[in-house]
């Protein structure tokens, strides 16, 4: 993540409690006492279990309860265990805890339980009375992306993350996939907006815990300043400096190099979770003319008083450095000023001309 989320407080979290409600109270403490008893001692999940328009709930929470009657009491321990690990998702991600495979538990246990899980995130959230008690996931992304002041992919850092005034709100991404981890399918500190290209093109359902360790944790308590570094290859430099409209001079990725000013194994797995090196250059090698010409106007407006080429890469790099892209721009027009008496010549000799 170019930078992570900072939690805020919203009743959304009661959503995942319900659950937990279920998994430790109901399903692990199976007796012989009718499910209906256990479950009078909630009423989210009571309400639920009586709601005659809820087809799938009822019959597969009683399954599962019915499976759960005949598990040891190790075997319920191991479930309860299981269910609390998998959703300690900063330690998962920081690696200071393994995640425990489902195939451990008892297997009549695993085959019920996993198809009710990785249904429970779309249904279960959008049943009334669980958003009457934990309030609406749009509510909460709205908070949440207001209260970062975020309306950029904090993971990516230029993607289109829909905002207040949007209609409906980007997709949650299960940070660790469904796929995977269903039991933390509907954890909030497991459930992060970020933006289309991050979630569905490039994330998808990667297991990211086995990237290596640590791993990024997309709302992480400390997060390091990530600065893009930029190197371009001298010799390629007439291709930078082709006048607008003509990109056909294709840039490889060794004439355009990528780094980070950090280089670390959290670093490394959120460029390969979101192959960030890639997208960057792509981005970087899409706009080099344009951002380019941003200094050239500077340079020969005869209104602003520039006299040499370094201080209006300094201009622009001075102004845009917070604006949309400002992060590869900068660092990228940076690389370029080290060589800017290269570029005022190579305009020279090709008489190129196009503010003027
Ligand atoms: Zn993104």
């Amino acid at each position: 993540m170019l930078r992570v989320y900072t939690p805020i407080a919203h009743n959304i979290y009661k959503a995942h409690s319900f659950i937990e409600f279920l998994v430790y109270e109901v399903w692990c403490k199976a007796d012989k006492t009718p499910i209906e008893h256990k479950l009078k001692l909630n009423h989210v999940l009571n309400s639920l279990y009586k709601n005659t328009t809820l087809k799938k709930f009822k019959p597969e929470i009683t399954e599962i309860y019915a499976v759960c009657q005949k598990l040891t009491n190790k075997e319920k321990k191991d479930f309860e265990n299981t269910f609390k690990n998998n959703n300690r998702i900063e330690e998962l991600c920081n690696g200071i805890v393994k995640p425990i495979p489902l195939s451990f538990l008892n297997k009549n246990l695993t085959k019920k339980i996993v198809p009710f899980f990785k249904g429970l995130y779309i249904g279960f959230l959008s049943w009334k009375v669980v958003y009457e008690n934990a309030g609406e996931k749009k509510s909460y992304y709205d908070k949440l992306n207001l209260e970062n002041k975020f309306i950029e992919c904090p993971c990516c850092g230029y993607g289109d993350l829909k905002t207040i005034y949007s209609k409906g709100r980007s997709a949650f991404d299960h940070y660790l996939p469904q796929k995977h981890y269903p039991l933390s399918s509907t954890n909030f500190n497991n459930l992060v907006p970020i933006c289309t290209t991050c979630n569905s093109d490039e994330k998808g359902e990667v297991d990211v815990l086995k990237i290596g360790k640590p791993i990024y944790y997309p709302f992480a308590k400390k997060h390091p300043k990530i600065e893009v570094k930029v190197e371009i290859d001298k010799k390629a430099l007439q291709k930078f400096i082709t006048p607008t409209g003509k990109l056909t001079n294709k840039i490889s990725k060794s004439e355009i190099k990528i780094d980070f000013n950090i280089k670390d194994d959290q670093i490394e797995s959120w460029n390969r979770i979101f192959n960030i090196k890639a997208r960057y250059f792509g981005k970087i090698a899409d706009n080099r003319i344009s951002w380019l010409d941003d200094v050239r106007q500077f340079y020969r407006d005869p209104q602003i008083n520039i006299n040499t080429y370094e201080s209006a890469f300094d201009k622009v790099i001075q102004i845009d450095s917070n604006k949309h892209l400002g992060f590869l721009k900068s660092p990228y027009l940076k690389s370029l000023k080290l060589n800017s008496y290269l570029i005022k010549a190579m305009d020279e000799v090709s008489g190129n001309s196009i503010i003027n």
